[in-house]
This record gives structure tokens, C-alpha cells and sequence, in this order.
């Protein structure tokens, strides 16, 4: 078995969304061995810092909030798709060739995956990309970008997704994962009512 960690690290230099200063983590030490015999830390955080999973919530004031996202589209067999040529944006085009099938979990690899800085173009799925995907019935789609749409009016691809059940993972890291199948684990952590969540994804080869 073969585990392959897919998370970004979360430390105060990460890269964010835009590079703006108040989406980095802010993580304080509130007791410290020797002085206070133990070492105790704090954090605040932006939910959509970091690899994190988004919740129907995020553009949906009557969306589902993170703690009830179905484990059973975060736990399950998935697919990464190697997009490392595509330019811009992920449409209809570039996804047809991949024989995509009903409930597939698609992890989608692009150029975002080689650099760990944000790039102001980054890849993201293009409105004809969320549709097709929508229409071959996938349960989920990760990309490693820090959104999985730039600049869209009205959030489309984001809601375009949401409204047909496709459940959302941002932030991962692919650059050392070649295109192929694996067992997914990602796990949100549990906060009540809130948009979204940051998860530790890792992706299994050969899983027993
Ligand atoms: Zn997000």
C-alpha cells in the first residue's frame, strides 16, 4: 500500500488565495515548555485556506453546511486526470476524451500542481467543463488550484456543482501523482454551520 499525500502544509508563508494577508493562518503559541511546562498552541484560520473541502453553504444561504457533507463522497475510489497541457481554463473539450463514467470522484491535475505559489491565471473549470461533468454524473471533483473558479460571474461552476450534488475539494496537491485510479480519503474537519473546512487528503495505491 502506497500513501500519497495530497495536502498543502499550513504555515504562515503557504500560499493563498489572491496572497492576501488575512487568508494566511495566524498560529500563536499560548503556552510554552519551559515557562508553562507544556506547549499549547492556537489558530485562526480562513476555512478556504489550504487544501479544504467546501460546503453548498459557500454560495447557497440555504446550502448544506460542512458538517453534513456524505462521508461516503469523501471515502471513496476516485480518479486523477492528467489536464497538465490545458491553458486557462478546464472546458467540455478537454474532459470528453476521458471516458469520464457515473459516479467517479475526479481528481483534476493541471500546471496549478508545479507551483505552490498563486498564480492570478491559474486553471479552473470553465462553465462547459462543470456542465459535462454534471451530465456524466460524477459524485465529486478535486482540483489543485486555490478555487476551482476565477473571477466567474455568479459563482457558476461553483453552483453549477453544488445543485447537482457534485461535492467540491480545493487546494490539493498532484504534482508527483500520475494520472490512474486510487481509494480517496478526505476528511473535513467537523464545524458546525460553516461554509466550508480544511482536510488532511490523502490518495491509497494498492489499498490492501
Ligand atoms: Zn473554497
Amino acid at each position: 500500500m502506497i500513501i500519497y499525500d495530497i495536502s498543502m502544509t499550513i504555515e504562515k508563508e503557504m500560499g493563498v488565495y489572491k496572497n492576501k494577508d488575512e487568508k494566511r493562518p495566524i498560529i500563536k503559541f499560548e503556552r510554552k515548555i519551559p515557562r508553562d511546562s507544556i506547549n499549547e498552541s492556537s489558530m485562526y484560520m480562513n476555512l478556504h485556506t489550504g487544501t479544504h473541502i467546501d460546503a453548498p453553504y459557500h454560495v447557497d444561504d440555504n446550502g448544506a453546511t460542512i458538517e453534513s457533507v456524505d462521508l461516503n463522497k469523501l471515502i471513496t475510489k476516485s480518479r486523477v486526470l492528467d489536464l497538465t497541457k490545458v491553458v486557462d481554463k478546464i472546458t467540455k473539450e478537454d474532459l470528453t476524451r476521458k471516458n469520464i463514467m457515473p459516479g467517479e470522484f475526479l481528481l483534476l491535475k493541471t500546471k496549478n500542481s508545479f507551483t505552490d505559489e498563486f498564480d492570478p491565471e491559474f486553471v479552473y473549470v470553465e462553465k462547459s467543463g462543470a456542465e459535462y461533468l454534471v451530465e456524466k454524473g460524477i459524485i465529486g471533483v478535486a482540483i489543485d488550484s486555490f478555487g476551482i473558479e476565477r473571477a466567474q460571474e455568479n459563482h457558476e461552476t461553483h453552483k453549477t456543482l453544488f445543485e447537482n450534488g457534485v461535492t467540491i475539494i480545493e487546494g490539493v496537491r498532484l504534482k508527483d501523482i500520475a494520472e490512474g485510479e486510487y481509494f480517496m480519503c478526505a476528511l473535513p474537519l467537523k464545524i458546525k454551520g460553516v461554509d466550508g473546512a480544511p482536510a488532511r487528503i490523502v490518495l491509497i495505491k494498492d489499498l490492501i
